[in-house]
């Protein structure tokens, strides 16, 4: 019996760690149960039948012992460690915050010193919205939900086609026919369930860009259409929030970050109109490596997540270009247009 009790509490412990239950009320919980038993034992007869089951009062009692011991030295050791880090209230403290399950989970960005606990927990109390939920919002959404944002909100009015699961990688073939933001969500779901997921399955119009603009610290663009650029683009603008933009055609794909109010351009600024009719070939007319989308969403998700986390630099002002059939990439300084129609008023 006495194997059995203490098999159920190590059990206990691990499952309630796991659903992030602190140490500390964890240790509350079994002193509470040891307490217990050992109080009954010592108010009941040796010669009561549940005495005898237990085995007496003696063993508990050794356990109890043993178990404040343990548990107080851990309190004691972690009580300096958290006293001998008040130099570096930030990273220790925020990394605090986190469960035990958490700390695992996301322990290879906190081991990143340029990111750290307290980046992660940026990531995690950052809501991010994803436009378009295609090529580039398929690793943009992948990275973003493993990587452990708050909240992810995806825009996108279309349905999963057969034509799309070539490069759209978070979409299995039985979903063709639904509608890709429903997927998304389950593919979210599969990755981290610790996500806020909030689906918006329409189209984004000018109308009600801004209002769901001001809901998200970062808005990240991989639509595949000029018009929706620009509404995302001057909605951006307005509710001065980071727009992460991505694109691409065939073998290339470029990614920049646009904040006039961080200094940078707008998508306006460097495209001020679109390309006359022709003269941008989109994926359905001139086709799309499959890897591409993965290169250039991937590279939207770094810069998205070094905007939340505040590390490095990001490619506000500047344009990455990669072209995949001659495995290059260059970097060029786009400008802030002091005329521009959208930012400069
Ligand atoms: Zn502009």
């Amino acid at each position: 019996m006495i194997l059995a009790i203490l098999s159920f509490l190590v059990f206990a412990w691990f499952i309630a760690g796991y659903l992030g239950m602190s140490q500390n009320l964890r240790g509350a919980s079994v002193f509470i149960t040891l307490a217990s038993i050992l109080g009954a034992l010592f108010l009941i007869p040796e010669t009561n039948s549940f005495s005898i089951i237990m085995g007496g009062w003696a063993p508990w009692a050794t356990i109890s012992f043993i178990f404040c011991v343990t548990f107080f030295f851990r309190l004691f050791v972690s009580s300096l460690r958290n006293k001998s880090n008040e130099d570096y209230p930030d990273e220790v403290q925020e990394a605090d915050e986190f469960s035990n399950h958490e700390l695992e989970r996301y322990s290879r960005h906190i081991l990143l010193k340029e990111l750290g606990g307290l980046g992660q927990r940026r990531i995690k109390d950052s809501s991010v919205l994803i436009i378009g939920a295609g090529g580039l919002g398929a690793p943009v959404i992948q990275y973003l939900a493993a990587s452990g944002v708050g909240t992810i909100g995806i825009i996108d009015h279309d349905k999963v086609s057969l034509s799309n699961l070539q490069r759209q990688v978070i979409y299995p073939t039985k979903q063709v026919g639904e509608q890709k933001v429903f997927s998304a969500v389950d593919a979210i779901y599969r990755l981290n369930n610790n996500v806020n997921v909030r689906p918006y399955n329409r189209r984004l119009n000018s109308e009600i860009a801004e209002e769901i603009f001001s809901e998200y610290d970062v808005v990240v663009d991989g639509t595949d259409n000029f018009e929706t650029r620009y509404i995302s683009n001057s909605a951006a603008v307005i509710t001065k929030k980071h727009l992460v933009s991505g694109a691409l055609s065939q073998w290339e794909g470029q990614v920049s970050v646009f904040a006039p109010h961080k200094g940078g351009p707008c998508y306006a600024c460097v495209f001020p109109s679109p390309p006359k009719d022709g003269l941008a070939v989109t994926c359905s007319e001139g086709g799309v490596f499959s890897p591409l989308p993965g290169v250039i969403g991937s590279v939207m998700a770094v810069e998205t997540l070094k905007i939340l986390s505040h590390s490095g630099n990001t490619l506000l002002g500047q344009m990455f270009i990669y072209d995949g059939l001659k495995g290059e990439s260059r970097k060029i300084k786009i400008n802030l247009n002091k005329k521009c129609p959208i930012c400069s008023i």
